[in-house]
């Protein structure tokens, strides 16, 4: 009897879905094992025999015959098991079912591990609203060539519906220009409904470990956002460049961007609030401060021997440079003054910026932030982070 020969593309399938190892023993099967040379080890073993008589090792199965050299009825496996499931007295054992059970449960397997691109990949969110009547171009091409210049990742827009990724879109959400209370939380609403259902959700089943951040929205919205991402992965924060009018973090080979820290009106220890001011694409002065805020204890982060202006982070190291000493300024708070409860927040910053005081504040240990807004040259307490 002349065996039929199995199709070649249902032996890629094998090969491919077997990871080219035994699916029994997990052998590698494209390697001898003694002279580390190039050999191709594995045999295409049939699950219900080839053919429908006793002699074909569990070929006396109700599967078609038209069915039998298909992937699905094929296992890759090493020469010595091939053998063994096929003799006699393992057919009680290596059932049908038993072999059928082994073999989708290790190809899903592969599957999902080589799915898995733990070092370059990166999950994109995209949050995208207006500032001020202004929009962005903020599309899925748009963010994928700056993950891929930038820091050479690779993006990935996972389990959405559409095939969109995360994206939360507030440019529909009305009152936009007046920035009044009502907007905030609306958009809050919305940001807080991507994040913790879907993006939670797909963090559960991709063990999403890396996310790359592009957001254009109003300041206070940016750092809610950012204090809305989860400590679990790291993150990479894009802002468009005004310069280049890209999302790309441009190849950087200024020098760097340093900060200082003041505190003002010597600040009483056990005060319970108190003003951060942030000089970074802009100044603010004291003079502009909302009345209430004038006698409260207050720090200021400006740039150092630089101007403020809305390019000055130019980098993706000027901008961990600012969050590290973010985060030394609200460490130092905690310790030194324990009595403090709410931070009133007034930036001049760019998007990235933004993003970053979200995501550096811990309301576990740091004192509530209160963002403020600009609109018509008044400052308005807009979110509140605690
Ligand atoms: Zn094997």
């Amino acid at each position: 009897m002349v065996r039929k020969s199995i199709p070649e593309v249902e032996r890629l399938k094998v090969w491919v879905r077997a990871g080219g190892r035994c699916e029994l023993c997990g052998a590698y099967l494209l390697e001898g094992k003694l002279t580390y040379q190039e050999f191709t080890l594995g045999e295409l073993a049939h699950i219900v025999g080839q053919e429908s008589t006793p002699d074909s090792p569990r070929g006396m199965d109700p599967l078609p015959k038209d069915k039998r050299d298909l992937a699905d009825n094929l296992m890759l496996l090493c020469r010595g098991e091939h053998n063994e499931i096929d003799r006699k007295g393992s057919l009680n054992v290596m059932t049908v079912e038993r072999l059928r059970r082994i073999k989708s449960d290790r190809e899903a397997w592969i599957r999902r591990l080589t799915g898995l691109n733990t070092e370059a990949g990166t999950v994109v969110i995209r949050l995208i609203g207006q500032v001020r009547g202004q929009e962005v171009e903020l599309t899925k091409p748009t963010a994928a060539e700056a993950v891929i210049r930038s820091e050479e990742r690779f993006p990935d827009f996972p389990l959405s519906l559409h095939g969109d990724g995360f994206e939360i879109d507030l440019r529909h959400v009305p009152g936009e220009q007046t920035g009044g209370l009502a907007y905030w939380e609306q958009c809050r609403l919305q940001i807080d409904r991507v994040l913790e259902h879907k993006l939670a959700d797909a963090l559960r089943e991709d063990s999403v470990q890396h996310v790359s951040v592009f957001a254009f929205a109003r300041l206070p919205l940016l750092v809610y956002f950012g204090s809305r991402l989860d400590d679990t992965f790291s993150v990479s924060i894009y802002q468009r460049h005004r310069r280049t009018e890209s999302w790309c973090w441009p190849n950087s080979s200024e020098a760097t961007v340093r900060f200082t820290t003041e505190s003002h009106l010597s600040p009483s220890p056990t005060a319970p609030e108190g003003v951060l001011l942030l000089n970074i694409s802009g100044t603010i002065q004291a003079g502009e401060l909302p009345e209430p805020l004038s006698g409260l204890p207050r720090w200021t982060i400006s740039l150092q021997d630089l101007t403020p202006a809305v390019d000055v982070i130019n980098s993706l190291s000027a901008l961990d440079e600012f969050t590290s000493v973010l985060r030394l300024f609200l460490s130092e708070l905690e310790a030194g003054h324990k009595n403090l409860r709410r931070l009133h927040v007034l930036a001049a910053v760019p998007v990235s910026v933004a993003v970053a005081i979200g995501r550096v504040h811990d309301a576990n240990v740091h004192p509530d932030l209160v963002v403020y807004d600009r609109t018509d040259g008044q400052y308005n307490a807009a979110l509140e982070i605690s």
